[in-house]
């Protein structure tokens, strides 16, 4: 059976609960291709808003999460307490955390692994910086973040891995179709021989970095490509294109 396409929406740090209510209802309303996994990650503040206000079969993420279940970690939320409130993923290692809150290989591994622990689903985002890319770096960097997960997870069913080059995002540069599809082989590869062959065949590898309705259909043909994680493009009606981009 192929990977089943799959699209998340990063809201980032955007939205109120009027403007969050308007982007759940219009997914609510649209007609979404139902071969395509879609899951949205609003700010912490709106997930269980969210939760509430979105149709089954829908599904809603974190934006991170904390390596412990619970104690004093001030201002933060566990992978126990998101199951709790029917979350059912997250997304970890995000660049912008890693490159403004300074989050390491090592941590990112064990909020991984505390979040599949649970049960949980992880939308595993890796990527290089553009200094790194011109330093033809782009494969070592990707997989030694990966490989942190590696030596702690052998179990790779509830991760999806997110390609996200950093110089990509929020940017408006997209990678082109022949940058993402060569790194994405490049990382099933390396789940070959370093996880298993299932993983390697299984994992989605979505690509990240403003993909916007212009840009999806063409990254979708890809034969690697198996879906998006959509930053600022998910704010808008259009991510209903993108989740769709599969079907054109
Ligand atoms: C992201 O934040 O994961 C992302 C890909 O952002 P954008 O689509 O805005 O580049």
């Amino acid at each position: 059976m192929g990977r089943q396409f799959f699209v998340g929406g990063n809201f980032k740090m955007n939205g109120t609960i009027k403007s969050i209510k308007e982007i759940l209802d219009n997914l609510n309303k649209a007609k979404l291709d139902p071969n395509t996994e879609v899951v949205v990650a609003p700010p912490a503040l709106y997930l269980l808003l969210a939760r509430e206000h979105l149709r089954e079969g829908l599904e809603v993420a974190a934006q991170n999460i904390f390596d412990k279940p619970s104690g004093a970690f001030t201002g933060e939320i566990s992978a126990d307490q998101l199951k709790d409130s029917g979350i059912t993923w997250t997304i970890l290692g995000h660049s912008e955390r890693r490159v403004i809150l300074k989050e390491d290989d090592e941590f990112v591994a064990a909020k991984t692994k505390a979040a599949l622990d649970c049960g949980l689903g992880v939308i595993l985002c890796c990527g290089e910086s553009l200094e790194q890319r011109e330093a033809n770096k782009t494969i070592e960097v990707v997989t030694k973040q990966l490989k942190a997960v590696a030596d702690k997870v052998k179990d790779w069913s509830k991760i999806v891995v997110a390609y996200e080059p950093i110089w990509a995002i929020g940017t408006g540069k997209v990678a082109t179709t022949e940058q993402a599809q060569e790194v994405h082989k490049a990382i099933r590869e390396w789940l070959a021989k370093e996880v298993s062959s299932e993983a390697a065949e299984k994992t989605r590898i979505l690509y990240g970095g403003s993909v916007t309705e212009k840009n999806s259909g063409e990254l979708a043909k890809q034969p690697d490509i198996d879906g998006f994680l959509v930053g600022g493009a998910s704010l808008k009606p259009a991510f209903v294109d993108i989740i769709n981009s599969n079907q054109a």
